[in-house]
């Protein structure tokens, strides 16, 4: 699998994600960390990670992934995506590579292990820029038990998609909107890509929940949310998690107001009608419980990030023994 494709002239065409990017020698990439070096792809940000901590899973979110368990997380600079609402602007809208932090490969996954994290998440800017360091760890992380997370905008080139499944075993995916201008003009992305690449990644083994940050006048109309419900279900599957998240004002959009509750609470119910099996509101003070789609029994309840009770067992209902979609031993 080419993570370039050598064109004329020594011009390179980078083959991470779905910008194509056609580099000259020396030049950078829209993401500003992978360029041509001498008719290579170099990636900038290999071993230069920019934030690491130990998250539990939840705070991904994934809920149906090993609830409870701690995800070493980590993040570089850069990002494909120039989101005007994007709440880790200061380390995915610059280009500023510390190159003082090397962290091996080898390194991060002992991290996990020492510190009994069950799974290491590629997150806080968008992973696939740096692909060759997360896949160099995701394939290392594999041979010790440790699984791979990916939380990303969806945005990977038909490669990568298709190579994911060699170390990937979860993730969270962005669904920003379900506008294609939108996601053009002001995201610097394509809904269509995103859409195709949420599909795939199911089709291919990995687990999928979906997050979308809700902005009152933005993205929050009825029919948009029963629009990007009905893809859901009809595209992807009822099984898959939706996480309807509050925005708070940042970057860019200081302008804009905390999303409302009530908001939040007609996506819900859009959402359940439409016919899904598990949505969750993210960002604000109320139940993030899952509930038995068969029996409706409380399975897990949840304080924020922390699981207070967990009645699931072996992957079913305690109660009536229905198999819970998701990632549970
Ligand atoms: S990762 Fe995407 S944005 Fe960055 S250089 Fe490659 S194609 Fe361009």
């Amino acid at each position: 699998m080419d993570y370039f494709k050598i064109l004329d002239d020594s011009k390179i065409m980078c083959n991470l994600c779905s910008h194509y990017c056609k580099l000259k020698l020396e030049q950078v990439g829209i993401c500003g960390v992978n360029k041509n070096g001498f008719g290579k792809l170099e990636n900038l940000v290999f071993n230069h990670p920019s934030a690491l901590h130990i998250d539990p899973i939840e705070k991904k979110p994934l809920y149906h992934f090993l609830p409870s368990s701690k995800s070493l997380s980590l993040g570089t600079v850069g990002c494909n995506f120039k989101c005007p609402f994007c709440q880790n602007w200061q380390i995915s809208q610059t280009h500023n590579i510390d190159n003082s932090v090397n962290i091996t490969s080898s390194e991060i996954v002992s991290m996990a292990i020492n510190n009994g994290c069950k799974s290491i998440s590629y997150t806080y800017n968008e992973p696939t820029i740096f692909y060759p360091y997360a896949k160099e760890i995701g394939l290392k992380a594999k041979e010790h038990g440790v699984k791979n997370i990916f939380v990303t905008n969806g945005f990977q080139s038909h490669d990568m998609i298709l190579d994911m499944k060699s170390f990937v075993d979860g993730a969270n995916v962005d669904l920003k909107s379900f506008n294609k201008e939108y996601y053009k003009k002001e995201l610097k992305g394509e809904l269509d890509i995103v859409l195709n690449n949420i599909k795939e990644m199911v089709k291919n083994g990995i687990w999928v929940e979906i997050t979308t940050l809700l902005i009152d006048g933005i993205n929050s109309s009825a029919k948009e949310i029963e629009q990007m419900a009905r893809f859901i279900k009809d595209e992807v599957g009822d099984f898959v998690p939706w996480h309807l998240s509050a925005f708070h004002p940042d970057y860019k959009m200081l302008d804009k107001e905390h999303t409302k509750f009530q908001t939040l609470q007609i996506a819900f119910d859009i959402a359940k009608n439409v016919g899904l099996r598990y949505v969750y509101l993210g960002n604000v003070k109320n139940d993030t419980h899952t509930i038995c789609p068969n029996c409706h029994e409380v399975l897990i309840k949840r304080d924020g990030f922390f699981v207070s009770l967990n009645r699931v067992q072996n992957g079913h209902c305690f109660n009536c023994n229905y198999k819970l979609d998701g990632v549970f031993s």
